[in-house]
């Protein structure tokens, strides 16, 4: 294996060679990128990234991705079409990409100790949805906590639910769950909303959601017995505590890019979600983002999977029309 020193302070530890897609992130987005730019013969390298998988990996029952009308588990989707990718020649590597070099080809990647380059690059790093930040949440997740009411609603049905946030999400995850749910509690840790007001008039107008505040939640029940009975809050003003019994918990406190070592270097929005035109192109040429980095929307395993797709399309004609 051949080794040499890289521009500025990493060292090149992986072999001397030039990649001609890299693709950052394995979730619902880059495995698609992958299986499309391996069947192109781009020997595509997969970044694995801090969550392998992306959010499907942290999620149950997937029912709504067309062609398993029984549903599948989302561990287990996430396995199938990472195999799919490999089957064609992909190559995976864990570890997070802590830096890049987006200013010259071949752009520069930095994951763990090594550097990699590559003519063209997708950026598929996902997003991450805000939690709570109490240990109750995370052992519960996927067993009546969640942050999709599209993918969870279903299975709600004529179930209390509670729905924490206060923003536009919040709203609209409240009352697209009254359509299953017996009624939708809403919490939120102010008495004012982010919310824009057409979407907290609607939610207010609706009889099945509730409305408390100023709240915040404690703890979720019932970690032992592995699913959502009840959420201890607290009245922030007063701090009087309150338990009410619910089945699910919908947290709607907002997602984050995975965006932050782009900053700077791509055109992102003021959210940090990268700006993408005529599919997935972003302001460089031979830079292609996919998925939840890029789309604060719609946010679906098959949107994300489809802009993934695109990406590699696109990367495919770069390189040629580069002769790369
Ligand atoms: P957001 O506007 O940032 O609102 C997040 C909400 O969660 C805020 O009310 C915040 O409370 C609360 N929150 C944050 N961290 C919390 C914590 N640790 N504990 C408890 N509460 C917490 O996020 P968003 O609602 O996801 O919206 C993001 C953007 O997408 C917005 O620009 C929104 O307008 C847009 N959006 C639009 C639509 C639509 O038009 N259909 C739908 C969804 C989203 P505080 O207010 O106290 O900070």
């Amino acid at each position: 294996m051949l080794r040499r020193e890289a521009r500025g302070s990493h060292p090149i530890v992986e072999e001397n060679r030039v990649h001609k897609v890299i693709i950052i992130g394995s979730g619902c987005a880059g495995l698609t990128a992958a299986i499309y730019a391996a069947r192109a013969d781009l020997n595509p390298l997969v970044l694995d990234g801090y969550e392998p998988g992306g959010q499907l990996a942290l999620t149950t029952l997937v029912e709504n991705f067309p062609g398993f009308p029984e549903g599948i588990l989302g561990p287990e989707f996430v396995e199938q079409t990472r195999k799919q990718a490999q089957r064609f020649g992909t190559e995976f590597r864990s570890g997070a990409v802590s830096s890049v070099d987006l200013s010259k080809r071949p752009f520069q990647i930095v994951a763990g100790k090594e550097t990699f380059e590559s003519e063209s690059l997708i950026i598929a790093a996902g997003a991450s949805a805000r939690m709570l930040g109490i240990e109750s949440e995370k052992h519960l997740l996927g067993h009546g906590v969640s942050t999709c009411a599209t993918c969870d609603g279903y299975f709600f049905r004529n179930r209390e639910i509670m729905v924490v946030g206060g923003g536009d999400t919040a709203m609209e995850e409240a009352t697209f769950l009254t359509k299953f749910a017996k009624s939708v509690t809403l919490v939120h840790r102010r008495n004012e909303f982010r919310a824009t007001r057409i979407m907290l008039d609607r939610a207010r107008a609706n009889e099945k959601i509730k409305f408390m505040t100023p709240y915040i939640v404690e703890e979720v029940h019932n970690v032992e017995n592995k699913s959502v009975e009840s959420v201890q809050l607290r009245n922030v003003e007063t701090n009087a505590l309150v338990k009410v019994e619910v089945e699910g918990v919908f947290v709607a406190i907002g997602h984050d890019p995975n965006s932050a070592v782009y900053r700077g270097q791509i055109d992102m929005d003021e959210a940090g979600y990268i700006r993408t035109h005529d599919g997935p192109k972003t302001n460089i040429a031979g830079v292609f983002a996919a998925g939840d980095v890029q789309d604060h929307h719609y946010r679906q395993a098959i949107t994300a999977a489809g802009s993934g797709c695109m990406a590699a399309m696109d990367a495919e004609k770069f390189l040629a029309e580069n002769k790369l």
